[in-house]
């Protein structure tokens, strides 16, 4: 079973997410979500979910980057980005700290804004401390563009969408971005600041 996508509009993605306790986290229920989220993840495909997007206030991520992804990308552009496989991790209750102040700006989109892509400053290094699916803490450090995605979905857990963060004129529709800008390496999205 595939979950709804919530799209912007939806008080969910505007609310600050509950965090979630140990008892929760153990309940069919929330594993059950997690398991779902997964699946709609997979389905679609994106790189990250949080669980406002699926109507459930709750501070929750998943986030799964597959190699197949990468595979339309040039291997400049990944390395640009920092771009590496992540396999799938689970955060419960993400705390991020960005440890590295110098931003990198790339396009993104968002599942709950369907259909649209900007560019969007984010800090090229950041650390988490979370709880992993069973309730165990974890933390790590991340880079590039694991980095930014978790930028992105914890900013959810705030009610922050990519459009409070995105460079304001980079916004446009996802075919042309498709066409024209998916290759967009730093150099060309620099001259996107400057086109009048
Ligand atoms: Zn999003």
């Amino acid at each position: 079973m595939l979950l709804q996508l919530y799209q912007a509009g939806e008080p969910v993605l505007r609310k600050t997410a509950k965090k979630v306790t140990k008892v929760a986290l153990n309940q069919a229920h929330t594993q059950q979500t997690i398991e779902l989220m997964i699946d709609t993840l997979r389905d679609h495909p994106g790189v990250g979910l949080a669980a406002p997007q699926v109507g459930e206030n709750l501070q929750i991520i998943i986030i799964e980057d597959k190699k197949a992804y990468h595979k339309k990308l040039p291997a400049m552009l990944l390395k640009e980005q920092g771009r590496k496989p992540v396999p799938l991790q689970v955060l419960v209750n993400p705390i991020l700290k960005v440890t590295k102040s110098d931003t990198k700006q790339y396009f993104e989109g968002c599942l709950s804004i369907n259909g649209y892509r900007a560019v969007v400053p984010r800090a090229f290094e950041v650390e988490v401390r979370a709880l992993d699916r069973t309730g165990q803490p974890v933390a790590f450090t991340a880079s590039g563009w694991h980095a930014r995605i978790l930028q992105h979905e914890i900013d959810h857990l705030t009610g922050i969408l990519y459009t409070d963060r995105m460079q304001v004129r980079s916004f446009m529709t996802e075919a042309i971005f498709n066409k024209k800008w998916s290759k967009a390496a730093s150099a060309m999205i620099k001259k996107l600041d400057h086109t009048a």
